[in-house]
C-alpha cells in the first residue's frame, strides 16, 4: 500500500471498538465534513484544549505530543497569543495599504537568510507558498518540468499535489513531473537528478526546478549535508532550486534555522509555513530579487489574508520567541537526548532500527528480522497513543515512526515519552 501522511495511521472504520460518543462523532464527521478526511489512530483521539506540550481530551486527561510541529513553540504560547490579539484588535487588513507590520515581518524574517535571498512574499498555507514558487519558476526559466523525490509531499493545490507521489496512484502527477529515488548518497542523488531533467528535456519539457524537503520527511526523514551537488546538476539544466520548509524551518532540526543550511547551499526560493504562526495561518516565501523579477513584471500578487497584519504580528512574535527562549539551542540538546535514549533502546529492542535525527526531528525505523515493519510501526504508534503519547509514522514502506515534538520540549518530557517508548516495546 502506498503511504502518505496520513494513510500511514489512519482509523480505520469497524477496525478498532470505540465508545458511543466517539462511535456517534465519527458518524457526524462523514455526514458534515464527507469522505476525503482521514483520522489518527485506532480509536481516534476527541481534544478540547492544549497548552505547552500537552493536549487535553474531553475527559481532561493529558496526552504528551510528540508530533506537531505547527504549535512548535507549545500549544498557546502567551507571547504569540498577545501578539496576535493585539494586531487582530488595532489593524488586520491586508497588503494593499501601507502598514509597517508586513514590512517589519519580511526584514525580520529575511535576517535569518544570506543575503542573496532579499525578498519576501506571504501566503496562508505551506500549498500556496509551494504553487506560488513553482509559477515563479516557470516565470523564470520559460520551463514546467519539475524533479521531486519519490514520496514527496509538497501541498494540496492542484499544482503541489501533482507533484507529491506520497499522496498515493488515487492522485495523478502531472505530465511535466519527474521523480527521483530519496537519497542514498551524495553522488548517485545528483545523478539522478541530472537523469530525470535529461528525461524531461528529451520529452520536450523545459526544466523549471527541482524541489525538495530538505529533511525529506515523506521520504523517511533523511538529514544530511548531501544536496549541493544536485543543486549543481539542476542549475545545469537550467533549473531553479527551491527548498520546501515548511516542515524543516523555524528551527526544527536545532543547528540552524531552516534544514538546506546544513547542505551548504543557499537556493533560489525558500518555501515555508506550518511553525511560522505557531497555530495561526501564515506562511510564504522568500527568493532571490533576479529570480521574482520576471514572475512581478508579467504578473500581479495578491492574496486576501496572505501578509495581512495580524499574520505578520503572529510571525513577528514567533521569531522573537525562538530568539529569546534560545530554541535552537533547546532543541540541538532535546533532540540529543531524545536520540541517545531511542539508541539505548534499540540495544535491547530488535525492532528499533536505524535512527536518522536532526534536532527535534527524529526517523526511527522499525523492523522486523531486519525488514521494514509498518505493521510493527502502526501497532507502536497505537500503543503509544494508548498510553497518551503523540507521534505518527511515515516514508515510502510506512515503517518509519515520526518524532517530532514542540521545541520546548523539556527533559522530563523527553523522559516521558522514553519511558513510554520502552514500555511499548516491551508490550509489542
Ligand atoms: N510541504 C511540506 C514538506 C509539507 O509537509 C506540507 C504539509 N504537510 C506542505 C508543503 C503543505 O503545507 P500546508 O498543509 O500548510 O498547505
Amino acid at each position: 500500500m502506498k503511504t502518505d501522511e496520513t494513510m500511514v495511521n489512519a482509523f480505520v472504520p469497524g477496525r478498532a471498538k470505540l465508545s458511543p460518543e466517539a462511535e456517534a462523532m465519527v458518524a457526524r464527521r462523514t455526514r458534515l465534513l464527507g469522505p476525503a478526511y482521514r483520522l489518527f489512530y485506532e480509536t481516534p483521539v476527541h481534544f478540547t484544549r492544549a497548552e505547552g506540550c500537552y493536549l487535553f481530551d474531553a475527559e481532561g486527561k493529558a496526552y504528551l505530543d510528540c508530533y506537531n510541529n505547527v504549535a512548535s513553540l507549545g500549544h498557546a504560547h502567551p507571547h504569540v497569543l498577545a501578539a496576535t490579539a493585539a494586531q487582530a484588535a488595532t489593524y488586520a487588513s491586508h497588503t494593499r495599504y501601507l502598514n509597517d507590520v508586513v514590512l517589519d515581518c519580511a526584514e525580520k524574517l529575511l535576517s535569518h537568510f544570506p543575503p542573496e535571498l532579499s525578498q519576501a512574499m506571504f501566503t496562508c498555507t505551506g500549498s500556496e507558498a509551494n504553487d506560488l514558487a513553482l509559477r515563479i519558476a516557470f516565470a523564470a526559466t520559460g520551463g514546467s518540468g519539475i524533479v521531486v523525490t519519490e514520496n514527496a509531499y509538497h501541498g494540496v493545490t492542484y499544482l503541489a499535489a501533482g507533484l507529491s507521489p506520497s499522496l498515493g496512484a488515487g492522485v495523478d502527477l502531472g505530465a511535466h513531473v519527474r521523480t527521483v529515488p530519496a537519497p542514498r548518497d551524495t553522488a548517485s542523488f545528483a545523478a539522478d537528478v541530472a537523469a530525470a531533467f535529461a528525461d524531461l528535456s528529451r520529452h520536450g519539457i523545459r526544466p523549471a526546478a527541482l524541489i525538495v524537503d530538505t529533511i525529506f520527511s515523506s521520504d523517511g526523514v533523511i538529514p544530511g549535508a548531501f544536496l549541493a551537488p544536485a543543486v549543481k546538476a539542476a542549475h545545469a539544466a537550467g533549473a531553479l532550486f527551491i527548498a520546501d520548509e515548511v516542515q524543516p524551518g523555524f528551527g526544527r532540526t536545532g543547528a540552524q534555522w531552516w534544514g538546506f543550511q546544513a547542505h551548504g547551499i543557499t537556493p533560489d526560493i525558500v518555501t515555508m509555513g506550518k511553525p511560522m504562526g505557531n497555530g495561526y495561518p501564515v506562511a510564504g516565501l522568500v527568493a532571490r530579487p533576479e529570480v521574482l523579477l520576471p514572475f512581478g513584471t508579467k504578473a500581479r500578487y495578491f492574496n486576501t489574508f496572505g501578509g495581512n497584519a495580524t499574520a505578520c504580528a503572529t510571525a513577528i512574535a514567533v521569531m522573537e520567541v525562538i530568539e529569546t527562549e534560545g530554541l535552537l539551542a533547546h532543541a540541538t540538546r532535546i533532540g540529543a537526548e531524545l536520540a541517545a535514549g531511542l539508541r539505548a533502546l534499540a540495544l535491547t529492542h530488535e525492532a528499533l532500527g536505524e535512527l536518522r535525527q536532526a534536532g527535534l526531528f527524529l526517523g526511527q525505523d522499525v523492523v522486523e528480522n531486519g525488514q521494514p515493519s509498518a505493521q510493527k510501526a502502526a501497532r507502536l504508534v497505537n500503543l503509544l497513543r494508548e498510553a497518551r503519547v503523540l507521534i505518527s509514522a511515515t516514508g515510502p514502506k510506512g515503517h518509519v515512526l515520526k518524532i517530532r515534538p514542540p521545541l520546548v520540549l523539556t527533559s522530563a518530557q523527553a523522559d516521558q515519552f522514553l519511558t513510554a517508548t520502552e514500555t511499548a516495546l516491551k508490550a509489542l
